[in-house]
This record gives C-alpha cells, structure tokens and sequence, in this order.
C-alpha cells in the first residue's frame, strides 16, 4: 500500500494524467508555440492543465468529457455569471456592428455607472485590465505629486508587472519602490516619519487576493488614508478584486474614501477591462481639451463590446442585493468549510472576504502572509486534485471566487467533498512541512 503525502500526491497527479489524455495531447501541441503551452501563469497545473471546450451556468467542460462545478470564476472576473444579459448585448453588438475608432453612447452610460456606484470616483477613464489600470493610476499620482516614490506591501497583486510576491521581481515595472509588510501600520509610519515628502502614492488592495485572500485590517486602511492625507500623496485602492464585496465596493464597507480608484475584472461581465479613477482634479489632467493634456491611449479602451456589456449589467445583474446575496454565500461557505477544518486533524484554514476565499494548508489564523510560511504546498495540490476528481473546479493555490450562477446546492456539496477528503486524508496529518 502506497502511504505518505508524497505517494498519495503521485497517485493522484497519475490519476489524472490518466483521465485527461486529451488535455495532455493538446498541452504538447501548445508547448511548442506557447512556453510551457501556457499564456497565463497562474493557469498552469502540474504536469499539464486541462483544457476547456464550453461552459454553461456553472459548469466547466473539458475536452476529456468531465465537467466541473466552476467555483474559481475566472479569478473573480466571471462573478455575473454566464447568463443571457451579457450573452444578448454581444449579440446586439454583432448585429449593430463594432470597430468603430469613434465615440459612442454606451460608455458614457458605463462611465455615469462607475461613477454613480462609486463615490470616490468623480471621473473615470477605461483601460483593457486591471495592470493597465494601476500603471495608469501610478503614473497619475507621480504625475500629479511631481514625486517617484511609490509605497506597495509584500505579497501585492496589482498586474503583471506589478507583482510584489515571491518571484516577481524581474519583470516588476522600475519604479521606485518601498516594499512594506501589509496589515502593518507601524512600518507605513516610519516609511512616512522617513521620506514622507517623496513619497508619490500608496497602492493598496483592501484585501491582500492573489497573496491569500487576507483581509485589511480597517485600522491598517484608516492608517494608510491619514498619512497619505497628511503628507499630500494619493491613495491608490486596488478595487480590482474587491469592489464586488459591496456595490460601493470594500471602501464603501470600510468607509474610507481613496484618492484613485482601480477596477477590473467582472465589471464588463467577463470581458476585456479595466478602469481608474477617482478625484476630478487628479482626472481633469486626462481632458484632452485642456492644456498640457496628458495623452492616454489604448485602442481598445472604449471597444464596443465591453462598453455595451458593461453599461447593460450596471442597470440589472450588478445591484446591491444581487451583490449581498453571492458575497453572503461566500460567507456561509468559508464558516461551512472552517468548521469542516477545525474538527479534522489537517492542517487547514480558509480565509477571504464574502465570495472571496483561499483554503491555506496552516491551521491559522491567517492574519498576515507571513503566517502562511509553514504552508506546505503539497497539501495545497493534494487538495486540489482531489476536488477537481470530485468535480470542483478551484485554483491551484486555493483560491474560490463564487459567480452568481454558483447556487447554495453547489456551495453545499462542496462543503461534502471537503468533508470526504478531510476524512480520507486523515491518516496523513502527521505529516509536516518539509
Ligand atoms: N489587481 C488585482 C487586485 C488583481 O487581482 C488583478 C488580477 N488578478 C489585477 C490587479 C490585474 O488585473 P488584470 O489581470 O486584468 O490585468
């Protein structure tokens, strides 16, 4: 009999190799034009991912014939599901045609529903993702405080080039950084008591997402909003992921009012986007009519699809019950599956905020990245394998984003497998990090 977690692992990944011949033939065709047959890292799985043929509702297909519940939600960007909304007005557009280098209607109306959803936002300007949309906001601020220094947290997501986790660095944008510890307000202080007049702007997500999904301290928040108040630099939120926790987004659940804004993800139902804004005389230098105009491009910025689905959402699927009821789900979830945790031997907790969430491989709590340093990552991968042979599709790390097509039925039966595997993998408990 096969014991230990490194067999149990082996096994599992075998399994999988197995029932996914398909995936695999496919995989070695893309690796020869895609490095590691991959175009977005964080899809990757070991030894290969699995590739999608369709979706519909909430469930993936694959092109082996599985289907999977889908609880990653396209990292947070399919949170309006897949329904007949956004499918129609694409439809609408292709009938009315697109590609037209030329202004229309529906972004203003998008615009007038950023705007009016958010308060901090007085204007806003359209980007193709949220990486564009804080390299924009970074350079608004440097721009507009004639200052360089720009204050990120260790463990931060804000793009691509923008990543401040392990291994990030060589393809971080060159600003000039200062790297703090997040929830960490004592070090903000004295990055301020210390250079406080170089200082450009504060990039912050209010819940640290792709390092974790831990949430801010308010107090941490507040901090960051006072020193950047007093010592006339600009508050980025990073609303990229959690603008969904509310309809005004988590500043609305936090009270705080930032300078800049991001957004991205879910807002055009799944399409290309991206979005900053915020403060009208930080905005007003964009107004190509004005002098000295700062010249802000992007072909694609106002492309007809992704104007006319996000316009079309903001007056139906995005309201504040439609967004109450999913991120109340996700916190019924995470309470559900703590308690699966605490009365298993495994070394397991989930953290996040609403429909936001991470199962981490420590007992907890989780209150910084730093406390997920004894996470050994292959329960992370045991984990995963095994709900996505349950039929439960999260990422690799963990991480669950819930859409609005996943129902309490879902929620409920993952609650099941987790419990399955929690008692099957109970034998395994005694093993440690390596
Ligand atoms: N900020 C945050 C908080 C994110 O989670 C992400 C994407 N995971 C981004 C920015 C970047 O957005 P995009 O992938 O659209 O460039």
């Amino acid at each position: 009999m096969t014991e230990g977690l490194d067999a149990e692992l082996a096994a599992a990944r075998q399994r999988y190799v197995d029932a996914h011949p398909c995936s695999r033939q496919l995989a070695e065709r893309a690796g020869k034009v895609l490095p590691g047959g991959n175009t977005r890292s964080v899809l990757h799985i070991e030894p290969f991912a699995f590739r999608v043929v369709g979706a519909d509702g909430a469930i993936l297909h694959d092109a082996d014939g599985h289907h999977y519940v889908d609880l990653l939600g396209d990292y947070s960007a399919g949170l309006l599901g897949r329904g007949e909304l956004v499918a129609g007005t694409i439809r609408g557009v292709l009938d009315r045609g697109w590609s037209y280098g030329a202004m229309s209607e529906p972004e203003t109306a998008f615009a007038e529903a950023v705007v009016a959803r958010f308060p901090s936002i007085e204007q806003v300007r359209f980007t193709n993702s949220g990486s564009e949309a804080n390299i924009m906001a970074l350079l608004t601020a440097r721009y507009a405080t004639g200052r360089a220094r720009i204050v990120v947290f260790a463990h931060g997501y804000h793009g691509g080039p923008l990543y401040f986790g392990p291994g990030g660095e060589p393809l971080q944008l060159p600003f000039d950084w200062i790297v703090l510890p997040y929830n960490d307000e004592v070090a903000v202080a004295e990055a301020f008591a210390d250079h406080g007049d170089r200082i450009a702007a504060v990039l912050v997500e209010p819940m640290l997402g792709s390092g974790g999904c831990i949430p801010g301290d308010p107090a941490f928040l507040a901090t960051l909003r006072s020193l950047t108040s007093r010592h006339g630099a600009v508050l980025v939120f990073d609303e990229v992921m959690t603008s969904r926790l509310a309809f005004g987004g988590a500043q609305e659940l936090l009270g705080l009012a930032p300078d800049l804004t991001t957004l991205g993800k879910y807002l055009a139902g799944g399409l290309s986007f991206g979005a900053f804004g915020g403060r009208r005389e930080l905005m007003a230098a964009y107004d190509p009519a004005s002098a000295n105009a700062l010249m802000h491009g992007g072909t694609f910025n106002n492309n007809a699809f992704t104007m006319a689905v996000g316009a079309a959402v903001h007056d139906s699927l995005i309201d504040a019950a439609g967004l109450s009821a999913v991120n109340e789900r996700g916190d019924r979830l995470r309470t559900g599956l703590n308690a699966r945790f605490e009365s298993s031997p495994l070394p397991f907790t989930a953290t996040g905020w609403g429909s936001l969430m991470n199962i981490h491989p420590v007992p907890g709590p989780v209150r910084s990245p730093a406390d997920l340093g004894d996470a050994d990552p292959r329960w992370r991968q045991l984990l995963f394998h095994d709900l996505l042979e349950a039929g439960f599709y999260l990422a690799p790390r963990g991480y669950l984003a819930l859409t609005m097509d996943v129902s309490d039925d879902d929620t409920g039966r993952l609650l099941e497998a987790v419990e399955d595997f929690c008692i099957r993998r109970a034998r395994l408990a005694h093993e440690r990090a390596k």
